[in-house]
């Protein structure tokens, strides 16, 4: 009998999707759950492609010390005994815990127990840090605690769906889906995208505001003060719910709508457009998410959004409230337990009472009694030798932090540097003293919380491979050899769960939302079983759906607070050595720093190569060419990318996807050029706006390399790794003293000499092949000029056959068979459908997203590409139809 599916929560993106697993002849089978509220059976690209992820190549499997293999006790002591020696020596503030979104809640708990409460230091950040942290400090002044009000079902309901500083297509693309399901079916339904770069996000809009970087407060400050003069404010709900608008409005009053166009550097009749819709529609929800939280004024950017929300009483409102998206799994669930170093736990902070309260629930000997060090503090603490001991855990920071070639120095001078990951070998654990094995989705269980406060179950449907252990098992082992045994005797996350659900409700009377009372005495099966659910639950099984729907906000007064905002701009400004200004984010099938969407091949067809993306007018003015090679660089530091022209993007602004690291890439880490400015109250990085300039990089040869065996070691200037389906492919640049000499083509190609081969060093060219009993094993293609190499599809295409025929072989110098047509640079990943064939069938009649499905089925899987499609009926000029 066919086992029933396992139900479980996706490790990706915040939007939370649930996932049935099941055991397939062939392998584990992945699809949306369709009984999940957040997504109701849908999955994106990358949610879909779990299944590929799953193998344990490049897993960390062992403990280890220095890098030799050791005994789980041996790993643990070790690093017990350390952070106990360093905290006798030189206090507990030496010491420092560097923690992730992609932990489970339970794992969070235990960390920050450990860290607050039994190490006496609040040196405890998290990676949310990075995208979350302004949105919770809004959250906090203007409604008294970080609650996010609304849920997905409102972006159903609304009549506007205003999108700020998030492309949701590509990085909450089950929730935009959501949106576009509604949109098609409520010809009423309005969407504002307002951004910078005309996203795959815009293509949704009926109206796109390309604002000028940086300028989100002036545009809500005018919006505010719109409202004022057009009779839009929600004046019985300010008297009665709301505090500080007075001073707020008078603030904005004299704002006048050509001085919002001005600074925004908007046509002023879309500005108007813009205020004129939300004025006049009740139901409007703002999403925002990573373009208003990464910002040196974050904080603020996000009050000004609160403010017009609260301003006309649209807050937890069926289809009417402001909804920050997070960007993680369980960006909320860290926020929930304390992860962040300025929390205490359960959405209490450092005051002497809750100080006291937590002190007495965890029994605990030091607590921590003031916030610790926020992230970029955090390692700047640890590159100064201040902070001495540090545990990273389940991230990535040599590559996701600003600054970091300054991280990097910090990570090699840590006295002792212990890393938990699932990942052997990452840009953070080569520099480890201990690298501890974690267990990875399918085989760890606990909980997540996701953007609409939903707690979901992960639940483990693999065995722990090798020696792997779950986050809060290794914690708690190393608790107990610190010398907190019955402080940290858990037996299942289930029991830390109700431990954390319990300090919630402690002496909460209603004055935190976030209690998870009810969910305190589930029994293990209980807990096993649980349905997901929206915090606050006012049962085992029912949760509640919005907050402050009774104008009722967890602050003294009882009302919510709106702030005067004055508009700042980002912390550095382009100028003639450095005249662009750098965006960065998530390209659509990538996750973070790849450790796992790197593991699916069908996730590299997309976009396989660390690019930057530039307006066509920038390109040519700046002498660049679209596929060639540049150099984007600052006082920061430097990355080597590939160049796509993108009219998308506003001339003048650059951007970089924030994936690529020293794994998959020579130069191609965005944080190398991203300062570490912060806002100054969430410590937020300004990751959106870095002045840099982008010179065209001269190769003296191009190539790449097609190959079974993946070589790793490759040093030339420029090499990207990319899996491939039966291949990897690195595509190659150098100088002329990098050309391989043969003990560098015998790495690359395998092998001894024999090898099938064209060399013409007058052309300044290299081919060769070599082939194993008939059976392909590996392709170089150099040339002088990159116009001269091939299309990379067929080569590839030929690592899938067991033996090549005839005029395949023939074929392999030349790098097609004579008479193949590729089809062009894929779109939709789920069918490998390529951009020339929907233009193709387009051109024979397609005229709309549903035709283009029947035709070449691309869009019907997943839904990822639709935004594309659609581009490309668009760019064609063809008027999409709507399906009969
Ligand atoms: Fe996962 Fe995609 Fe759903 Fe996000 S939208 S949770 S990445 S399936």
């Amino acid at each position: 009998m066919k086992p029933s599916p396992i139900r479980t929560t996706c490790p990706y993106c915040g939007v939370g999707c649930g996932i049935l697993v099941s055991r397939e002849a062939n392998g584990w089978s992945v699809r949306g759950d369709p009984e999940h509220p957040a997504n109701r059976g849908r999955l994106c690209s990358k949610g879909a492609a779990l299944a590929e992820t799953l193998d344990l190549d490049s897993r960390l499997l062992h403990p280890q010390i220095e890098g030799r293999r050791v005994a789980w006790h041996s790993a643990l002591d070790t690093v017990a005994r350390r952070f106990r020696e360093i905290i006798a020596e030189h206090g507990p503030q030496a010491v420092a815990f560097y923690v992730s979104g992609q932990l489970l809640t339970e794992d969070y708990y235990v960390a920050n127990k450990l860290m607050k409460g039994f190490i006496g230091s609040a040196n405890i950040d998290t990676n949310s840090r990075l995208c979350m942290s302004s949105a919770v400090a809004g959250h906090k002044r203007a409604f008294g605690e970080d609650v996010v009000p609304a849920c997905y079902e409102d972006v159903e309901l609304a009549d506007l769906v205003v999108l700020v500083g998030s492309n949701a297509a590509w990085t909450h693309p089950v929730l935009y889906q959501r949106l576009a399901a509604t949109k098609q079916a409520r010809a009423q339904m309005r969407v504002v995208v307002i951004d910078p770069r005309r996203t795959a996000t815009a293509e949704l809009a009926d109206l796109h505001l390309p604002l000028a970087p940086g300028t989100d407060a002036w545009l809500f400050n005018g919006l505010l003060a719109h409202l004022r003069r057009a009779g839009g404010l929600d004046w019985g709900y300010l008297q009665t719910h709301v505090e500080g608008f007075g001073e707020t409005l008078a603030a904005v009053e004299r704002l006048t709508l050509s001085e919002v166009a001005a600074a925004c550097e908007l046509p002023e009749a879309d500005v108007a457009t813009f205020y004129r819709w939300f004025a006049q529609t009740t139901r409007s929800v703002t999403l925002f998410s990573q373009g208003i939280n990464q910002s040196s004024s974050g904080v603020d950017k996000v009050n000004s959004i609160l403010n017009v929300h609260l301003a006309t009483g649209r807050v937890g409102q069926p289809g009417a409230s402001p909804f920050s998206l997070t960007g993680q799994p369980n960006a909320m669930g860290g926020r929930e337990v304390g992860g962040l170093a300025n929390q205490l736990a359960a959405h209490m902070d450092f005051t002497p009472e809750t100080i006291e309260r937590v002190r007495r629930f965890w029994r605990a000997p030091s607590m921590a009694t003031a916030p610790g060090l926020k992230t970029v503090e955090l390692f700047e603490a640890v590159r100064a030798g201040d902070i001495r001991a540090l545990w990273v855990i389940a991230t990535n920071p040599a590559v996701s932090l600003p600054q970091v070639d300054h991280v990097v120095e910090a990570l090699r001078r840590c006295e002792f540097l212990v890393v938990s990951d699932v990942t052997a070998r990452t840009d953070t654990a080569r520099h480890a003293h201990v690298l501890l094995p974690a267990a990875a989705w399918g085989e760890k269980d606990g909980t997540v919380t996701n953007s609409e406060r939903r707690i979901s179950r992960q639940r483990a449907f693999l065995s722990l491979p090798g020696e792997a252990r779950p986050d809060w098992w290794i914690v708690c082992e190393v608790a107990r050899r610190m010398g907190f045994s019955s402080d940290f005797a858990y037996r299942s996350p289930a029991e830390i769960f109700r431990e954390h659900a319990r300090l919630s409700s402690l002496e909460n009377g209603g004055t935190r939302l976030f209690d998870l009372g009810p969910l305190a005495s589930l029994d293990d099966v209980a807990y096993d079983r649980l349905e997901p659910l929206q915090w606050p639950p006012t049962s085992r099984s029912v949760g509640t759906a919005r907050l402050f729907t009774d104008g009722r906000y967890p602050t003294p007064t009882g009302k919510a607070r709106m702030l005067p905002i004055q508009p700042r701009p980002p912390a550095r400004r382009a100028d003639t050595a450095h005249p662009f200004v750098l965006n960065t984010g998530r390209i659509r099938d990538q996750w973070h720093t790849m450790t796992r969407t790197g593991k699916a091949a069908r996730l590299f067809a997309h976009i396989g190569e660390p690019c930057v993306e530039m307006h066509p007018r920038d390109l040519a003015e700046h002498g660049l060419r679209p596929g060639g090679l540049a150099r984007v660089y600052n006082t920061q530091g430097e990355a080597l990318v590939r160049v796509m022209e993108s009219a998308a993007q506003r001339p003048g602004s650059v951007f970089v996807p924030m994936h690529w690291n020293d794994q998959y890439t020579a130069r191609g880490r965005v944080g190398a050029l991203i300062g570490a400015i912060t806002d100054p109250i969430s410590g937020q990085p300004e990751f959106k706006h870095a002045p840099v300039a982008v010179l065209a990089y001269a190769a003296d040869w191009q190539g790449f390399l097609l190959t079974r065996h993946d070589p790793q070691a490759i040093c030339v200037d420029y090499w990207a790794r990319v899996r491939g389906q039966d291949c990897w492919r690195y595509e190659l640049a150098g100088s002329l003293a990098q050309w391989p000499a043969e003990e560098t083509l015998r790495l690359w190609l395998g092998g001894g000499r024999e090898r099938i081969e064209l060399r013409d060093p007058a052309a300044g060219r290299y081919r060769a092949a070599r082939v194993e009993t008939g059976r392909l094993q590996a392709v170089l293609f150099l040339e002088r000029q990159a116009a001269a190499l091939p299309r990379r599809q067929w080569l590839e295409s030929l690592f899938a056959r067991e033996r090549l025929g005839e005029d395949e072989r023939a074929g392999l110098l030349l790098g097609h068979p004579g008479r193949a047509q590729d089809s062009g640079g894929i779109i939709c990943v789920c069918h490998g459908v390529g951009e020339r064939a929907i233009v193709a069938a387009i051109e024979g009649g397609a005229r709309s997203v549903e035709a283009l499905g029947l035709a070449l089925k691309a869009g019907t899987c997943c839904g990822s590409c639709i935004p594309e499609l659609r581009a490309l009926l668009t760019r064609a000029r063809v008027p999409e139809t709507t399906a009969a």
